[in-house]
């Protein structure tokens, strides 16, 4: 199924987003994960992809995608980056979507690392989006975006320029990358309606659930971090299952205030993590269900 297709029908979609297991982690660890998750009613999984990584790690991606298919009935979302991949090493990765049924692409240029020199036959994601829609146009592509600007872009103008171009060579539909402001991402999303940007836009959600995570996180994302969320940091330092239900409440409030500002859907960064994924879908759902089927 075509995911975009769902917005003709759908006011505010619900999503998850996981992650293939780790080279040395056993393969059943997602599997009964994905299991556990299999009660949840996401609109669909999104299943990540290591740029740089050896092939059979990104095999991983297209298995789970799979797996998500056949044994959970839901659409899976397979992530693809271009930057240290040539054209035939992306048309042999299409093919294998294809051969499994996976009909939607989140199209990425992925990060440049010192230790995998990038290839030189895609720049940016809007490269890989035009490549595969002349190559294989039948996929639905979705690609990333940035509230807080991408960390190589000069200005927020200037990144809605790109991704302008990226949506012209093909993407349906964009998923943010996470934030803890919802300021900062309402701000973004009328500069990119302003631009002319109007593909749906998911806001990708990143419940912080212990204090290893939030220095890396905002290191990582380049997230502000609101006064509010420092405080329950703070409060509960020390007191990893206070700080628990601290980092998915506050998830929780933010996507009950971007449901109230007609959000057009959540991506919910799950991290693998069953019971963060399960307490943030169980306290969402019926919004969710009322934004679609008003009374
Ligand atoms: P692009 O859209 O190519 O943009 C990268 C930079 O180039 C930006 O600064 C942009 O402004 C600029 N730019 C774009 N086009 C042009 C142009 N034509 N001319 C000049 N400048 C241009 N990484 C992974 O490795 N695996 C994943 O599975 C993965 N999933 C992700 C999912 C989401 C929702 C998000 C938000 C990010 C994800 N990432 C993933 C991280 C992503 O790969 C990095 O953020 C990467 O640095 C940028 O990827 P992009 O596709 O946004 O790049």
């Amino acid at each position: 199924m075509n995911i975009a297709e769902l917005f003709n029908h759908k006011k505010t979609l619900f999503s998850l987003e996981i992650f293939p297991p780790k080279k040395d982690s056993p393969y059943n660890v997602i599997y009964n994960s994905l299991l556990k998750m299999r009660g949840i009613p996401a609109d669909f999984i999104s299943v990540t992809y290591g740029a740089g990584g050896s092939r059979a790690q990104q095999d991983k991606t297209i298995e789970i995608a799979s797996l998500i298919l056949r044994t959970y009935h839901t659409e899976p979302v397979a992530h693809l980056t271009c930057v240290n991949a040539d054209r035939e090493q992306v048309l042999d990765t299409l093919q294998q979507f294809k051969a499994n049924n996976v009909e939607n692409i989140m199209v990425l240029r992925g990060d440049i690392s010192p230790d995998c020199p990038p290839k030189s036959d895609f720049k940016y994601a809007s490269d890989l989006a035009a490549f595969i829609k002349k190559n294989e146009p039948g996929f639905n592509l979705l690609g990333a975006c940035y509230p807080e600007r991408h960390y190589q872009a000069e200005s927020m103008d200037r990144d809605i320029e790109n991704l302008k171009i990226k949506i012209n060579n093909g993407i349906t539909h964009l998923i943010t990358q996470l934030f803890f402001d919802n300021d900062k991402f309402y701000a973004f999303r009328d500069k990119a309606e302003k631009a002319g940007i109007s593909v749906p836009v998911q806001a990708g959600i990143m419940p912080i659930t212990n204090s290893r995570q939030i220095e890396r996180t905002v290191a990582l994302s380049g997230a502000s971090v609101p006064t509010k969320l420092k405080r329950l940091f703070e409060r509960y330092r020390g007191n990893e299952k206070a700080l628990f239900d601290a980092g998915v409440h506050y998830a929780i409030e933010q996507i009950m205030d971007l449901i109230a500002n007609d959000v057009r859907g959540i991506h919910l960064y799950t991290m693998n993590n069953v019971e963060i994924a399960t307490r943030v879908s169980d306290a969402v759902q019926n919004i969710v269900e009322a934004e679609n089927n008003p009374k």
